[in-house]
C-alpha cells in the first residue's frame, strides 16, 4: 500500500511523476467545459478533518470528484469524535465502510503515520493533510508544481522561506520537497521563531529580510500561526510586520524574475501586503489552482497507476 504522509525521505523521482502528472492533467482538463475523468470510478475516498481548512479540503474534494471516485467529508466537529471516540475507532470504522484512501488532518505531528499503521491491514491509503506542525505534503508538491511553471527547473534556484517556520508544516514540508529537487532553501525568521536543531536541516538561515531579497527567485510567505502560540514569540504585530512583512517597498528588492508564494490562509497586511499579493509576481492563486491537479495526480499514483493496490 502507498501513502503519502512526508516529504522528508521522498524519493525525488516520485515526487517528479506527482508533478509531471499534474502538469499532464492541467493540461488535458483545460478549456474542458465537463472536467471529469473516469479514472478513479469506483474508488471511495473519505477527508477526515480534525482541523479547519478551506483550501486543502476543497481542492481534495474537488480532485476526487474530476477523477470520477466518490468523496465522503468528515470533519470532527460533526462526527463521533466528538463523542469521544478515539483516532484509531474513527480510522477502522472508515475502512472498514469501505474507504480506499483516507486523507486526513490532524492537530496531532505524526497522526497520519500512526492513521497508516492502522490501516495497513484494510489496505487503505492514507495522505497526510497536514499534522501539527510536522509536515504537510501536497502542500509542498503543489508549490513546487507553481515553481516550476513559473521558472522552468529548481537547480540552482533560490527559494526563501518567511517568517514563523517554527509552528508551519508547510516550510517544513518545502525545506525537504525544494532541496530534494535541487533548489536552495534560505530560512528568513526572528530566531525566536525558528525550530531548535536548524542547523541539521539542509537550509541556510537569516534573520534580515531585506539582505535576502535580491538574490531570491521566489519568496514563500508564511502564515503568523497564532492558534500555535503560547506566548511571546515577538513583541508586536506591528513589529513583526515592519521586520517581516513583504510590503511594496520589500517587492522592488526582488530580481524582476521572482515569484511570491502564501499556502493561505493569509494575513493581509500582517505578513504580506494586499498590493503584494493582488501583484502580477504573486502566484498565490495559481497555486489554489494547481493544488487540484497535484492532489489529482497523488490520488492516481497512490490508488490507480501501476503498483498501486489492486
Ligand atoms: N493552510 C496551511 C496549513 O494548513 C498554512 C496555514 O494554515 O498557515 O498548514
Amino acid at each position: 500500500m502507498k501513502h503519502l504522509l512526508a516529504t522528508d525521505g521522498l524519493d525525488p523521482a516520485f515526487a517528479t511523476a506527482v508533478l509531471d502528472t499534474a502538469e499532464e492533467l492541467k493540461h488535458t482538463l483545460l478549456g474542458r467545459e465537463v472536467r471529469k475523468l473516469p479514472t478513479l470510478r469506483g474508488r471511495t475516498v473519505i477527508t477526515l478533518f480534525y482541523e479547519n481548512s478551506t483550501r486543502t479540503r476543497v481542492s481534495f474534494e474537488i480532485a476526487g470528484k474530476w477523477m470520477s471516485a466518490d468523496v465522503i467529508n468528515v470533519s470532527a466537529s460533526s462526527s463521533s469524535v466528538n463523542k469521544g471516540e478515539s483516532l484509531r475507532d474513527t480510522a477502522l470504522t472508515l475502512a472498514a465502510a469501505g474507504a480506499d484512501c483516507v486523507i486526513i488532518r490532524h492537530p496531532a505531528s505524526g497522526a497520519a503515520q500512526r492513521l497508516s499503521g492502522w490501516l495497513a491491514e484494510a489496505g487503505t491509503a492514507v495522505v497526510n493533510a497536514g499534522d501539527g506542525t510536522h509536515e504537510h505534503p501536497t502542500q509542498a508538491l503543489l508549490d513546487a508544481a507553481t515553481l516550476r511553471e513559473r521558472l522552468g527547473s529548481f537547480e540552482g534556484r533560490r527559494i526563501g522561506i518567511v517568517g514563523d517556520v517554527l509552528h508551519s508544516r508547510v516550510a517544513r514540508s518545502n525545506i525537504h520537497l525544494l532541496s530534494a529537487l535541487g533548489a536552495e532553501v534560505v530560512l528568513v525568521a526572528p530566531p525566536t521563531l525558528l525550530p531548535a536543531g536548524v542547523e541539521s536541516l539542509p537550509v541556510t538561515v537569516s534573520h534580515e529580510l531585506d539582505a535576502e531579497l535580491p538574490a531570491l527567485d521566489a519568496v514563500m510567505m508564511l502564515r503568523v500561526q497564532a492558534e500555535r502560540m503560547h506566548g511571546g514569540f515577538f513583541p508586536s504585530a506591528r513589529e513583526y510586520s515592519i521586520a517581516y512583512g513583504l510590503n511594496e517597498r520589500r517587492m522592488k528588492l526582488l530580481p524582476e524574475h521572482a515569484v511570491v508564494l502564501h499556502p493561505g490562509p493569509m494575513l493581509r497586511g500582517m505578513e504580506i501586503a494586499s498590493a503584494v499579493a493582488d501583484s502580477p509576481a504573486s502566484a498565490i492563486t495559481e497555486q489554489v489552482r494547481n493544488g487540484v491537479h497535484v492532489r489529482m495526480a497523488v490520488l492516481y499514483h497512490l490508488l490507480a497507476s501501476e503498483g498501486a493496490a489492486a
